[in-house]
């Protein structure tokens, strides 16, 4: 089956109690054993699973390609399950450009637990060979990347890391399986903040792991799940798994967005950089068109006279809203380096675009008026 197909019908099904054709949101936390003892519908107590959660990793795992999945109660609590997973003495290697919260993740939580990190630019593989050590367990990608919107080779990285026995994990949240599929790719792990274009509404925060094998790291990560109980409720699930049904129609909408978008920045006299990997100025452009099917929704620009006058930019937009996340139908911008603090590696003249579903004309009058 289709993509398309798929986000509308895997881990859907008509309820074979009522009929109802939009599935019910079951709020019970405890399941009925039969009088053998035996649980009819496999399920015991909330935490460990639930149907509604049950039906959105089914689905998650049709999306990209994997085996099983496993939900949590936000994008990080899912990465934080994969670093958990692993021991103390284990070494990551972690792409400099991930999102600014896993590499602080990492840092805070588990760096003083015995966990060792290199941060590697992966757009270049001979550093990422460099960066791998013995005790090497994972490497951590995001591609495009936040805010900078690098472009990883992803089958050939995987390649690399393979070869000296590490395992491969992808931060999809910007591409969503829609334009990427990155187990497909040669990868390991898919990780998703479904708080951005799965959910697709900003209004539920959640993430998931998908595995391309249900395997020992697998089920680490679902014990993990269910043990320290970082799921996201009946609700949150539902919302995800609604918001799924809409996603590849809305992720075109905002591809061809950002297009005009970056089209039209890309002529600007006050924009100094435009990062978008549909540009074919963009230096991962070749590298992104041959693993994504379309380009996504985000970009950065880098304004011309520094922090001020991005921040000045950003006060102006109308249509727009200054907010930080992402993949909502809403349009929304963010100056990256305020948000991330002293510690931040962004440029201070940089805005990070969120390209809604609103018409393109409105988005480029807005841009032009708010850089005028
Ligand atoms: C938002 C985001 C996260 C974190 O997800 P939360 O749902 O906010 O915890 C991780 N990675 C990327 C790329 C994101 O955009």
């Amino acid at each position: 089956m289709k993509l398309e197909t798929l986000a509308v019908h895997a881990g859907h099904a008509p309820d074979p109690a009522t009929g109802a054709v939009t599935p019910p949101i079951h709020l019970s936390t405890t399941f009925e054993r039969a009088p053998d003892g035996s649980l009819p519908h496999g399920f015991i107590y909330s935490r460990y699973a639930n149907p509604n959660r049950d039906a959105l990793e089914r689905c998650l795992a049709a999306l990209e390609g994997g085996t099983a999945a496993a939900a949590f109660g936000s994008g990080q609590a899912a990465t934080m399950t994969v670093f958990q997973a692993l021991a103390p003495g284990d070494h990551v290697v972690i792409s400099e450009d991930a999102y600014f919260g896993t590499i602080k993740l990492v840092r805070d939580l588990f760096e003083g637990r015995g966990l060792t990190l290199t941060l590697v630019d992966a757009r270049e593989i001979g550093a990422v060979e460099h960066a791998i050590e013995k005790n090497t367990k994972l490497l951590w990608l995001e591609t495009p990347s936040n805010p900078l919107l690098a472009v990883t080779d992803l089958r050939a990285v995987a390649a690399v890391a393979h070869e000296r026995g590490v395992s491969v994990a992808v931060d999809n949240t910007w591409a969503t399986p829609i334009l990427q599929r990155p187990l497909e790719l040669g990868c390991d792990l898919v990780m998703h903040s479904t708080t951005k274009y799965l959910g697709g509404h900003s209004d539920t925060l959640g993430g998931a792991i998908v595995g391309r094998e249900d395997d020992e790291l697998f089920s680490r990560i679902r014990s993990i799940q269910g043990t320290g109980g970082a799921v996201p409720s009946p609700f949150e699930s539902w919302l995800v798994l609604r918001g799924i049904r809409s996603m590849a129609y809305r992720v075109r909408g905002h591809c061809a967005n950002a297009h005009v978008a970056a089209q039209f920045l890309a002529r600007h006299p006050a924009v100094e950089t435009v990062h978008y990997p549909g540009l074919a100025s963009h230096a991962g452009h070749a590298v992104a068109a041959s693993q994504m099917s379309d380009f996504g929704g985000m970009l950065s620009i880098q304004v011309r006279g520094g922090a001020a006058e991005a921040l000045r930019v950003a006060s102006r937009v109308e249509l727009f809203t200054r907010a930080t996340s992402l993949g909502g139908p809403e349009s929304l911008i963010e100056h990256r380096h305020s948000v991330e603090g002293p510690a931040s590696r962004t440029p201070e003249n940089l805005l990070r675009l969120s390209i809604g579903l609103e018409h393109p004309d409105d988005i480029v009058a807005d841009l032009k008026q708010a850089l005028g």
